[in-house]
């Protein structure tokens, strides 16, 4: 794995999302989303695999992987995917979608050296400039524990909002099966009564 793992950036977009209260579910998942987006640039590893052993491999992975989609012309794309997409709290959803993102880049120059010690910079204006390319030079491994706490703790936060407000992100495959964990939860830990 040479990037911060998806499940991380996904559950740093869900706090994001879950700030402010209110937020539609459909919103939230956008959000969500916006957090994971910037690695769509990273589905070149499948054809970069496919391809290694042949006459004219493509590496798609090495070539774009934190190119395409790590930056700013990626995120207005992110941001106006979600604007669209948002049914309710329109400029909103499209705030903390942008600010999902940004996170995302974040992780990536804090957290994100590959375990060969490549630090995956961070080219935020490309393809226009190669200005502002971001590294850190006190960027942690990808397995250092710094990633392992966040991801644990973001995780925490999740269920603990799953318990209090009600839904977590299993919504966005099933509201039905997020029904079903919230009332397994609720069961095993009961809400304080109001009041
Ligand atoms: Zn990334």
């Amino acid at each position: 794995m040479r990037a911060v793992s998806p499940v991380t950036h996904f559950l740093v977009g869900w706090m994001v999302a879950n700030v402010p209260r209110g937020v539609g579910r459909r919103e939230r998942a956008a959000i969500a989303i916006a957090g994971v987006a910037p690695d769509l640039d990273g589905l070149g590893v499948i054809p970069e695999v496919l391809t290694r052993h042949s006459a004219h491999p493509l590496n798609w992975f090495s070539e774009y992987h934190h190119v395409l989609g790590h930056n700013v012309f990626f995120a207005i794309i992110v941001a106006a995917v979600c604007f669209a997409v948002a049914r309710q709290r329109r400029w909103l959803t499209t705030l903390l979608a942008a600010i999902s993102f940004h996170l995302h880049l974040l992780c990536d120059v804090l957290g994100g050296r590959g375990p060969d010690g490549y630090q995956w910079p961070v080219p935020y204006l490309a393809p226009l400039s190669e200005r502002w390319t971001w590294t850190w030079s006190g960027q942690w491994a990808l397995n250092a524990w710094p990633n392992f706490v966040v991801t644990g703790v973001c995780l925490a936060a999740t269920f603990y909002l799953a318990w209090r407000r009600g839904y977590s992100p299993i919504e966005i495959v099933s509201p039905r099966a997020d029904a079903a964990f919230v009332g397994a939860l609720r069961q095993r830990f009961p809400l304080p009564a109001a009041g």
